[in-house]
C-alpha cells in the first residue's frame, strides 16, 4: 500500500514515529506489565512522564520561569469559558479581537460573563481577506485583558505579528498554530490550545498562564477550570487525561529530535509555500486571504469549478490523500498541514492536484 496522508484539522496526524513507539509499549510499558493507561496518575513512574513532558514543552517554547504550565481537559471551548471565569471580574471588560469562526465562538462564550468589546479585525477587499492594522484595532483602555486567535483554523488567516496591548494582558487561542513557529511567550499573559492538532490526542488542553494572572477566579468557577487549583494540584487536582498527557510527551521528544520549534518552523513555511504555489499558479483553484495573514497550518482553497468538488474528494481519497474536505461552514476543501505532516505529504498533495487540474482544464 502507498503512503497515506491525512490532511484533517483535528484530531489529526501525529508523527509515526510517535505512533509507533506508542504502538511497541502500549501493553507492557516500562516492563510494568501493564499499559501507561493503566496506571495511577500518582505512581512514581507515571510522575516522572508527566514531569518530563511538562520540562520538554518548557524547553520547547522557551517557558520563562513565572508562567504554569497546566495539563486540563476541556478542550479550546473549555478554555472560552475558563479563561473569563478565571480572569474577568463580574461586570469588568475583555477585548476581543474577532478574525474568523473560533475567535468568533469565542467572544461569544465569554459574553455569557462579562462585558465583551468585539473588535472585527478582518477586511474584505475584492474577495481577499486580510487582518486590519493593529493601530486601527479600537482596544478598551479598561479591558481586564485582550484575547485573541493567531490562527484561524477554519478560515486559515493567521496574525504573525504579536499584537501591542500597552500592559493589558494578551490571551491567545493558539489551539493550531502552538509549536508551529516560534514565540516569545514573555509577551503573553495566557496561551491555550487543545491538543488535537500539533500536541498529541483530543482530550488534553495545555495553558500556559502567567503566576500573576492566577488566584483570583470567580466563585462559580467549576474547580475543574479552576488555574489556581491546577497549578496547585501539578494539574492533578481531578484525573488528568494521563495517556494524552503521556503521548503528548512523546511528541515532544520528537520535535526536540528533529530540531524543536525553530528547526519545524523552516518546514512549515516550505510547506506551506508549496502548497500555495500550487493554488496560486493553477488557474483552477484559488485561496481567498492575503499572502501576509496566510496560515501556515491550515490552507483552505476552492476550486473555480465546483460541480468538481465530489470527484477532486473521490480521487483525492483513492490517492490516499484524506480528510480534504473543507469546513461545512465555508466549503470548498482544506488541507491542515501539522508539525506531524511530512513534506512527501504536501508533495503528493501538490501532485495529485496538479494532474487534477490538468485532466479538467
Ligand atoms: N480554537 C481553535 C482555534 C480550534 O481550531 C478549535 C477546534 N478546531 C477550538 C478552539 C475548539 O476546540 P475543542 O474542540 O477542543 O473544544
Amino acid at each position: 500500500m502507498s503512503a497515506t496522508y491525512n490532511f484533517c484539522a483535528g484530531p489529526a496526524m501525529l508523527p509515526s514515529i510517535v505512533m509507533e513507539k506508542a504502538q511497541s509499549e502500549l501493553i507492557n510499558w516500562q516492563d510494568l506489565g501493564c499499559s501507561v493507561m493503566e496506571l495511577s496518575h500518582r505512581s512514581k513512574a507515571y510522575m516522572a512522564v508527566a514531569e518530563k513532558a511538562e520540562a520538554d514543552l518548557r524547553m520547547l517554547m522557551d517557558i520563562p520561569e513565572n508562567y504554569h504550565v497546566l495539563f486540563m481537559h476541556g478542550g479550546g471551548r473549555g478554555q472560552f469559558s475558563a479563561v473569563p471565569l478565571n480572569l474577568l471580574p463580574t461586570d469588568a471588560k475583555a477585548d476581543y479581537i474577532v478574525t474568523g469562526s473560533w475567535s468568533s465562538a469565542a467572544a461569544k462564550e465569554a459574553a455569557n460573563y462579562g462585558n465583551i468589546n468585539v473588535i472585527d479585525a478582518v477586511q474584505d477587499i475584492d474577495n481577499i481577506k486580510s487582518i486590519k492594522s493593529p493601530t486601527d484595532w479600537a482596544l478598551s483602555a479598561d479591558a481586564q485583558y485582550v484575547h485573541y486567535c493567531p490562527n484561524e483554523t477554519v478560515d486559515g488567516i493567521e496574525i504573525f505579528e504579536i499584537p501591542e496591548t500597552n500592559g493589558v494582558p494578551l490571551i491567545a487561542d493558539m489551539s493550531s498554530t502552538i509549536l508551529s513557529r516560534e514565540i516569545d511567550v514573555s509577551k503573553f499573559g495566557l496561551i491555550y490550545a487543545g491538543a488535537q492538532k500539533n500536541i498529541g490526542p483530543s482530550g488534553l488542553t495545555i495553558v500556559i498562564v502567567r503566576d500573576n494572572l492566577i488566584g483570583n477566579a470567580r466563585k462559580e468557577t467549576p474547580s475543574v477550570f479552576n488555574y489556581q487549583l491546577a497549578a496547585n494540584n501539578g494539574s492533578m487536582y481531578n484525573t488528568p487525561p494521563t495517556f494524552a498527557w503521556y503521548l503528548a510527551g512523546l511528541v515532544f521528544e520528537w520535535l526536540k529530535d528533529i530540531g524543536g520549534v525553530e528547526g519545524i518552523s523552516r518546514v512549515n513555511i516550505e510547506k506551506a509555500n508549496m502548497l500555495y504555489q500550487c493554488i496560486d499558479q493553477s488557474g483552477f483553484y484559488k485561496n481567498n486571504i492575503d499572502k501576509s495573514n496566510r496560515s501556515l497550518m491550515n490552507i483552505p482553497f476552492w476550486l473555480n469549478d465546483e460541480s468538481l468538488n465530489s470527484s477532486f474528494l473521490a480521487e483525492a481519497e483513492q490517492s490516499g490523500l484524506l480528510a480534504l474536505k473543507g469546513h461545512r461552514s465555508v466549503g470548498g476543501m482544506r488541507a491542515s498541514i501539522y508539525n506531524a505532516m511530512p513534506i512527501e505529504g504536501v508533495a503528493a498533495l501538490v501532485n495529485f492536484m496538479n494532474v487534477f487540474a490538468e485532466r479538467h482544464k
